[in-house]
């Protein structure tokens, strides 16, 4: 199964995508962990995208290809994936489907949730700087205060997490992410589910969408 999850930075598109690897045994291939493990390595596609990423820019496609066109060739994407951050904008679609030569995608998902409801997440979320695992202090709080579940590293608040960052973040989704719906919807791939509320309950509107094809 082929998956994209398309939505605003906030709308859980990382968690759902968790979720949605567990259940179908396929990977996570999420381009802002690439782009961050790129970064933390130090190595020179890392510090192009650094700058980026810090402005709530995005990162030029050229170095999102290079990072793309090398995860999608591992053996593991054969029996799918889901892509949670790519494509971020049209000329990145078509290179998706250029990379992916003839193969379509069964379903992209949009994660429809309100910008206040995006502001408020943000203020609560917090991010392992070891594995990137991504934690809401209310909607989806570690078991020990601050410390992740999965590496017992201390949370941190990413600086791309911080307002004035996010509200940059948002009008680049608006500006460049959001023409893709219209694209995904011309080949009726598109399934718009309401991300707001509980990480379950949004989980499961997503599988009854994906039971329906
Ligand atoms: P995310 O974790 O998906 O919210 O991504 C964090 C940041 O990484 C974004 O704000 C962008 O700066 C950068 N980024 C992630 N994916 C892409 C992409 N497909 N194209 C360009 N920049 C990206």
């Amino acid at each position: 199964m082929r998956i994209i999850i398309l939505g605003p930075p906030g709308s859980g598109k990382g968690t759902q995508a968790k979720l949605i690897s567990q259940r179908f045994s396929i990977p996570h291939i999420s381009s802002g962990d690439l782009l961050r493990d790129a970064i933390s390595k130090g190595t020179e596609l890392g510090k192009k995208a650094r700058d980026y990423i810090e402005k709530g820019l995005l990162v030029p496609d050229e170095v999102v290809f290079g990072l793309m066109d090398e995860r999608l060739k591992e053996r593991d994407t054969m029996g799918g994936f889901i892509l949670d951050g790519f494509p971020r904008n049209l000329r990145q679609a078509h290179h998706l489907e250029k990379i992916l030569s003839g193969k379509s995608m069964d379903l992209v998902i949009y994660l429809d949730v309100p910008e206040e409801v995006i502001v408020e997440r943000f203020s609560g979320r917090r991010s392992c700087k070891k594995c990137g695992r991504v934690y809401h202090l209310k909607r989806n709080p570690p078991a020990k205060d601050e410390i992740c579940d999965s590496c017992g590293e201390k949370l941190i608040k990413r600086r791309d997490d911080e307002e004035d960052v996010v509200r940059k973040r948002i009008q680049v989704f608006k500006d460049q992410t959001q023409p893709l719906i219209a694209h995904y919807k011309k080949y009726r791939k598109l399934k718009k589910v309401n991300g707001k509320g509980e990480v379950l309950k949004v989980f499961s509107e997503i599988l009854s969408e994906l039971e329906k094809g």
